[in-house]
């Protein structure tokens, strides 16, 4: 087993083989993993969080579902979940023109993490494309998602296990986002924290 630990608000990138395993965990909890994945051999063929909800009807993944591609090929099934199902398909990652629509500039984001952590593996991204946010508090009701409550709900320790069913590249970002007052509480009030990748 490898592990890789993602530091606070960073972003690390891993390739994983058809029928491997990954496992990643919040330890501190509350903390978001924005989750993105690319066929190995076709970076223009993305993990699609829009795709997957489609024929699962369901907003927050469950155990048992299938991650499909936008070209709506299965590419991940999730095994296990030791966070209660807390994630979320819906909210784009944050990037460097969100943050500065808040007006921060030079705000570390989950795409400018994917980028770099691609480059480490020496892929570039062609166009960043929606993540998986695991260990992310939304609330969907009658077509409304509400404001997400005061803080994360993610327990020290929540984690999930996924499998591949293709050969993919994938980059875990643990967001960096760590501002107050939009009514986005997304990770822990004291400031990001660590994503631990453990591959088998
Ligand atoms: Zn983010």
């Amino acid at each position: 087993m490898e592990s890789i630990t993602v530091p606070a608000g960073h972003g690390r990138a891993f390739t994983l083989s058809e029928g491997q395993r990954v496992r990643l965990t919040t330890p501190k909890g509350q903390q978001s993993a924005d989750f993105f994945a690319f066929r190995d051999d076709d970076m223009t063929d993305w993990l699609s969080p829009l795709h997957t909800w489609m024929p699962t009807r369901a907003l927050h993944p469950r155990v048992g579902d299938t991650f499909l591609s936008r070209l709506r090929e299965p590419m991940i099934d999730f095994v296990e979940d030791g966070a209660d199902g807390i994630h979320d398909l819906l909210i784009a990652p944050c990037d460097p023109i969100r943050y500065a629509q808040f007006g921060v500039e030079d705000h570390r984001s989950c795409i400018g993490n994917l980028v770099e952590a691609m480059q480490e593996l020496g892929r570039d991204v062609p166009i960043p494309p929606p993540a998986v946010n695991f260990f992310t508090t939304t609330t969907v009701a009658d077509g409304f998602m509400f404001e997400t409550p005061a803080a994360p709900v993610a327990k020290p320790g929540a984690y999930v296990v996924l499998e591949a069913r293709m050969n993919i590249v994938c980059a875990v970002s643990s967001c960096p986002y760590d501002l107050t007052g939009p009514g986005w509480n997304i990770n822990a009030p004291d400031g990001p924290t660590e994503i631990l990748i453990e591959l088998h």
